[in-house]
């Protein structure tokens, strides 16, 4: 089988080929993280635009690389949800077009699924049952993961994504945007325990997070509290000290709830994804909290931890299963497909 997979459901247009083992054969990703830069954050309009001067280019660009034509594929799949609705409707209208025209199965895609998935395509063994932490510019989720398609909430934020709180706290330090890498690169030179922010919910018996309170404890530290201030922009040394203090902050929490999710579902295994999962320094706490709790930790490496469309080969798990969608699958739709 060779399936074809397309990713709109943010500022990346991406597709990817693969084979039902799953194995990738191609994987083409045009980010548009430029075009959103001056605004401070991805602003949906310029996305969808964008997605659709791509996302031909992006599917030719994929089969080429994987030496196949449209005539060889098995199926076309999709991320049809969650996600900016406008984005995903243009993959999503490709998608069904490619699959009416060549007269093959479309297959809806969970993009969170996929996130986590992105961690089955890295390992060998099958990852389920696990955890999955999905951290990532619109979400901060657990799941309790059964199977590759049945994921059961256990933990959300109840406001700003991880992700999220990255990017405005790169804004207030006036590092640009996206904010995770430059607030993870300008915090190795700052130290982790110059400022202690909060760490809501960690020492309490649930599975949230909110990373709201963070920001603003970030935003008044910086700038005070009188709005005069609000453009104040801190010196080198202090900038460092509060993205390594904020970062650590995030993290603790990250890892907190983590191992509250393992030993209450009494799993072995963690499966991380999402943009927030290419941190150097989150990836470095999962790595000595797994050694401590001796369990099985996967991280997909960078290019599968944000936006691709190689994760969407966890269509193949329900290809094999003989099942599809029908040509009028509607953008958006739940959180999570519940089992
Ligand atoms: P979602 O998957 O929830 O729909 P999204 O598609 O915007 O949201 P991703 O592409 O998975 O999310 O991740 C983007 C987010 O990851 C951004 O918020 C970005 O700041 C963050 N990010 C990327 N690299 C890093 C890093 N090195 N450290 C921390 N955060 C990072
Ligand atoms: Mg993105
Ligand atoms: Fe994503």
């Amino acid at each position: 089988m060779r399936i074809l997979a397309i990713e709109t459901t943010c500022d990346e247009t991406a597709a990817a080929v693969f084979t039902d083992e799953p194995r990738v054969l191609s994987s083409i990703i045009a980010s548009q993280s430029d075009l959103h830069a001056r605004f401070g954050g991805v602003v949906p309009e310029i996305a969808s635009r964008a997605h659709l001067s791509q996302v031909l280019p992006v599917v030719d660009e994929a089969l080429r690389e994987a030496e196949l034509t449209l005539e060889d594929l098995t199926a076309v799949a999709v991320a049809y949800t969650p996600g900016l609705i406008g984005a995903i409707l243009v993959g999503l209208s490709a998608a069904k077009t490619l699959a009416m025209v060549l007269g093959l199965p479309l297959i809806g895609v969970n993009h969170l699924e996929g996130h986590i998935y992105a961690c089955q395509l890295h390992h060998d063994e099958d990852v389920f049952p696990c955890i999955g932490l999905v951290v990532s510019g619109g979400h901060t989720n657990l799941f309790y993961c059964q199977g590759p398609t049945d994921f059961q909430l256990i933990g959300s934020t109840i406001d700003d994504a991880a992700g999220e709180a990255f990017d405005k706290v790169a804004s207030i330090l006036g590092l640009g945007y996206p904010g995770g890498p430059v607030i993870e690169k300008v915090a190795r030179a700052g130290n982790p325990k110059a400022y202690r922010f909060p760490r809501t919910f960690l020492r309490e018996d649930r599975l949230d997070f909110s990373f709201s309170g963070l920001k603003t404890a970030v935003r008044y530290l910086v700038q005070g509290q009188n709005a005069q201030d609000a453009h104040r922009i801190p010196g080198e040394q202090e900038a460092a000290d509060v993205a390594a203090s904020f970062q650590q902050a995030v993290i603790d929490v990250l890892i907190g709830k983590s191992r509250q999710a393992l030993s209450k579902h009494g799993v072995k295994t963690l499966c991380v994804g999402g943009g927030v999962a290419a941190n150097g320094a989150l990836r470095s706490a999962l790595e000595q909290m797994a050694a401590e709790e001796k369990i099985t930790l996967v991280v997909p490496p960078l290019r599968w931890c944000t936006d691709n469309a190689a994760m969407g080969a966890v269509a193949a798990e329900r290809l094999r299963r003989g099942e599809s969608d029908p040509l009028d699958l509607d953008a958006g739709g739940g959180l999570v497909r519940m089992a």
